[in-house]
C-alpha cells in the first residue's frame, strides 16, 4: 500500500469531480436522519448524532438494510426530497464535485410502502437540485431504479411513470437490488417503453451476481453497468465491455463492505483498467459505506497505485459517459481539465497527461 502525502491528499480533495453512481437514499447522513425524524415525529433507535454516527458504521447487510429502510420511512414529502438533495450539494460542493447522476428508489423493494410516490420525490428533488445549481455549483441530474424482485407489471408502472415524467433533470431509468433469480431482461419491455421516452439506461449488474448478469443486462439496452466487477470472471465479456467502450460505474468501498470482495488487493479496478474497459469511481452510499468521493480516489492511489495524474483520467470517463448533450460534455470536460491543470500548478504536481490535451 502506498501512502499518501498531505498535500496529494489536499489535491485529491480540490481536484474538480463528477460522480455518476451514488444513491440518494444511501446519502442521508445520521445528523441529517435524525432531522427527518424529529420532522415527523418518528422514534429511532438512537438518541442522538454520536449516538447515530455509531449506528451508521457498517456492521452488516441486515443492518445496512435497516438503516435504509429507516431513511426510507423518513422520506415523507416534497420538502425532505429537496432537503436532502441540498445537504447532499452542500457536501458535495466541498469534495468540488461539479456534476452527480443521483440514483432515487422512492418503492423500494426493501419497504413497499415508503409513504412518498414519485409524484411527491421528483418536484422535491428538482427543487433542491436548482438550490443545488445556485447556491453549490453542483449539477444534478436523476436516475429512477426499480428494484429487481419487483413483479413485471410493477416495472413497466415505473416505466410508464417515467414516459409521463422524465426531462428536466430527470435523465435515466435503472434497475437496483438482487441479482440472482432477478434477471434484467425479465424486464426488458420496461426498459424498452421507457427508453423510446428518452430514458437513458444504467442498470446494476455484476455485483451481486456473476458475468452472466452482465451479459444479461446488456442485452436489455444497458448503456452503463453500475458495478459489473465481476464481469472480470469473463475474459470474453471483458473484451466485448473494452470494445463497445461500456462505461463501468465502479465503487470499490462498497464492493469490499458487500463483501463482494475480501480486500482491496483482490478487487478487479485495476485489472478491468488495464483490459481497457472504461472504469469510474463512485461512492454508491457514502455515509453507510464510510466513503465520499474523495476518499474513493484516495483508496485508487493508496491500494492500486495509480497516480495523480492517472485519477483525473478516471474523472474524463465519468464525463464522456455522462447522460448529457454531447456539447455539454465536452465543455464540461474543456472546464475540468483547465482547473485540475491549475490546480495541478498551485501544488506543484506535475500532471503530463493533460498537456497533450492543450489544456494549458
Ligand atoms: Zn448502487
Amino acid at each position: 500500500m502506498q501512502s499518501l502525502t498531505d498535500n496529494e491528499r489536499e489535491f485529491i480533495r480540490r481536484m474538480p469531480k463528477v460522480e455518476l453512481h451514488v444513491h440518494l437514499e444511501g446519502s442521508v447522513y445520521p445528523e441529517t436522519l435524525l432531522q427527518l425524524a424529529a420532522r415527523h415525529g418518528r422514534e429511532l433507535p438512537i438518541g442522538d448524532a454520536s449516538e447515530a454516527a455509531d449506528w451508521f458504521v457498517f456492521r452488516d447487510f441486515p443492518h445496512f438494510i435497516e438503516i435504509y429502510l429507516e431513511i426510507c420511512n423518513c422520506l415523507r414529502d416534497e420538502d425532505d426530497y429537496a432537503f436532502v438533495t441540498v445537504e447532499m450539494a452542500r457536501r458535495a460542493a466541498a469534495e468540488n464535485l461539479r456534476y452527480m447522476e443521483i440514483t432515487f428508489a422512492p418503492t423500494s423493494m426493501l419497504n413497499p410502502r415508503t409513504p412518498a410516490l414519485p409524484d411527491v420525490v421528483m418536484p422535491g428533488l428538482r427543487a433542491g437540485a436548482a438550490i443545488a445549481a445556485r447556491d453549490h455549483g453542483v449539477e444534478m441530474q436523476f436516475i429512477f431504479d426499480p428494484v429487481r424482485g419487483r413483479t413485471v407489471e410493477e416495472v413497466m408502472a415505473s416505466a410508464r411513470w417515467w414516459t409521463e415524467n422524465g426531462g428536466d433533470r430527470l435523465v435515466g431509468f435503472g434497475l437496483g437490488g438482487l441479482e440472482l433469480g432477478h434477471p434484467a431482461s425479465r424486464y426488458a419491455e420496461a426498459f424498452e417503453l421507457a427508453s423510446a421516452a428518452g430514458a437513458r439506461i444504467s442498470l446494476h449488474a455484476g455485483e451481486t451476481d456473476g458475468p452472466l448478469s452482465v451479459r444479461d443486462a446488456l442485452v436489455t439496452g444497458a448503456e452503463r453497468i453500475g458495478h459489473g466487477v465481476r464481469a472480470i470472471e469473463d475474459a470474453e465479456l471483458v473484451t466485448q465491455l473494452a470494445e463497445s467502450k461500456m462505461l463501468l460505474e465502479i465503487s470499490p468501498t462498497s464492493n469490499i463492505r458487500l463483501g463482494v470482495y475480501p480486500s482491496y488487493a483482490d478487487h478487479p479496478f485495476k485489472r478491468l483498467a488495464e483490459a481497457g474497459v472504461l472504469v469510474t469511481v463512485n461512492s454508491d452510499d457514502p455515509p453507510m459505506f464510510g466513503t465520499t468521493l474523495t476518499r474513493e480516489f484516495e483508496v485508487l492511489a493508496e491500494h492500486f497505485g495509480y497516480t495523480l495524474d492517472e485519477l483525473v483520467q478516471f474523472t474524463r470517463n465519468a464525463v464522456q459517459g455522462a447522460f448529457l448533450p454531447a456539447s455539454s460534455r465536452e465543455t464540461m470536460e474543456r472546464e475540468i481539465i483547465a482547473e485540475t491543470a491549475m490546480l495541478a500548478n498551485e501544488f506543484g504536481v506535475a500532471l503530463p497527461s493533460l498537456s497533450d490535451h492543450g489544456a494549458s
